[in-house]
């Protein structure tokens, strides 16, 4: 079942799922929809009443993690071709094997520690392009707190990849 901010949620089935599979899967995922639900309907960041448009949180996103990338490629000896800002509902950034490094310009809304995460797990890619158990050392090496961040995103993330600039809320 998947539950996006601001649409009901899907009850994704096999193509030839019989009524009674469905019904089944509706019934046993009951409690978790139920929570699913009442988690969207309470925006807890208070998002909704910020006035940054997109142009401004990418500028500001572009600098901010500019200046992070840069300094922890030198800390790590690696090199970026491209740094990107991206307007992604569903990932905070990605690491190409060519080494373009792509970031969530809704990153800006989350507090300093997240984005800084955020910056340093990417560049750590540009180490181990996976997410093996060394990718994780390297991590935890450079960031021992991370793990902080990381829930910080699991739990609150939702809120900022629904982030709409006044602009797209006129719309
Ligand atoms: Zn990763």
């Amino acid at each position: 079942m998947v539950v996006r901010y601001g649409f009901p949620p899907e009850l994704v089935v096999r193509p030839r799922a019989s009524e009674a599979d469905i019904e089944h899967a509706i019934t046993t995922n009951r409690e978790w929809l139920a929570r699913q639900l009442a988690k969207s309907a309470s925006s807890r960041l208070g998002l909704d009443r910020l006035t940054l448009t997109e142009a401004q949180g990418r500028r500001e996103a572009h600098a901010r993690i500019g200046l992070l990338a840069q300094s922890e490629a030198v800390a790590l000896g690696v090199t970026y071709t491209r740094l990107t800002m991206r307007d992604q509902r569903s990932r905070w950034g990605s690491c190409s094997s060519k080494g373009t490094l792509s970031f969530n310009w809704r990153l800006v809304l989350a507090p300093h520690d997240v984005l800084d995460y955020v910056v340093v797990h990417e560049i750590c890619h540009l180490v181990e392009l996976n997410h093996g158990a060394e990718f994780w050392a390297l991590v935890a090496r450079r960031r021992p707190g991370y793990r902080e961040s990381k829930a910080w995103l699991d739990e609150h993330g939702w809120e900022i990849l629904a982030y709409r600039p006044p602009e797209a809320r006129a719309a």
